[in-house]
């Protein structure tokens, strides 16, 4: 059982049954084409009330549930897929460390180098892999610059789902050898990331697979929020500075929709940090959740 009610479109508002394959908005995708933003990102929406509800009566049953229990069961009242169908792996619930005496403000990191492939990205392909898992669905194919790739190819093989990756010629060496070491294809694009994206486009467009690039997919968006579950868990609060690295998408935008859901209501004041590349997408989430974005440091 999930309290996941519909997918909603990002931009024109129009919702979605979740129980099949679903990207984009088939009305506000129409204009998409390669190179560009996308268009029509699905959201997912919950039955807020419904998880209020349960998350209360989980806390009176269990009042002396530790950290770690309470992380797991909001992050799986969260989830748009049941828990039967994730891969037996341990993604998530990472340790926040506590840096005393660094600056005069109490500064905390989360580490999620300590997920499977090292990387924040198994969150997002630990749930499409069990999305995959859901439907039936035994290939999935990304386009990556270089962890999303090496993530998916970690998760896929510990699920027996084969994973195909188009990530440009230029990536990093030590990703692509993390990538063949799990046994995925690997397709070297002699091109950018957004020609690495459009050949898996292609490629998922004449193949039962699923595709696992980054917003294409809603559920790459709904696995990464569940950091920011975790630390209204850890934090007690999801108020306060939240500085997020990243390279060119919306990462940090992930971490704030996680405390937005945990909120509820969304009026808590938060701020998120940009690396000062954010994607059109990010930046116009985030102001329209009155968040802040400061520039690159
Ligand atoms: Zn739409």
């Amino acid at each position: 059982m999930t309290y996941l009610n519909a997918l909603r479109c990002t931009q024109c508002g129009k919702e979605f049954e979740p129980g099949q394959l679903r990207y984009l908005c088939d009305v506000c995708s129409r204009d998409y084409h390669p190179g560009m933003p996308l268009k029509g990102i699905l959201e997912a929406v919950f039955d807020y009330e419904g998880i209020r509800r349960a998350w209360d009566e989980y806390l009176s049953a269990f009042p002396e549930a530790c950290e770690q229990q309470k992380m797991e069961e909001l992050c799986e009242l969260f989830s748009p897929v049941a828990k039967e169908h994730y891969p037996n792996l341990p993604v998530g619930y990472t340790p926040l460390i506590e840096c005393a005496n660094l600056v005069a403000e109490p500064l905390y990191l989360k580490f999620d180098g300590v997920n499977p492939s090292g990387s924040f990205k198994d969150r997002a392909s630990h749930l499409v892999v069990a999305e995959a898992k859901r439907l039936g669905i035994r290939e999935i194919v990304a386009a990556s610059t270089g962890n999303a790739a090496s993530s998916l190819a970690a998760i896929c093989a510990s699920a027996g789902i084969r994973a195909v990756i188009f990530t440009p010629a230029k990536a990093p060496i030590a990703k692509l050898v993390q990538i063949r070491i799990h046994g995925a294809e690997l397709h070297k694009v002699d091109g950018t990331y957004d020609d690495a994206f459009a050949q898996a486009l292609e490629y998922s467009a004449t193949r039962e697979c699923l595709n696992r690039n980054t917003a294409y997919h809603p559920y790459t968006i709904e696995g990464k929020k569940t950091a920011g579950l975790e630390l209204f868990i850890q934090l007690k609060k999801s108020s306060g500075l939240h500085l997020c690295a990243h390279r060119r998408r919306g990462d940090p935008g992930r971490y704030a929709q996680g405390f937005q859901r945990s909120e509820g209501s969304g009026t808590d004041r938060k701020a998120a940090h940009s690396g000062g590349s954010a994607s059109r997408e990010f930046r116009r989430h985030q102001l329209l959740s009155g968040n802040r974005i400061l520039p690159g440091c």
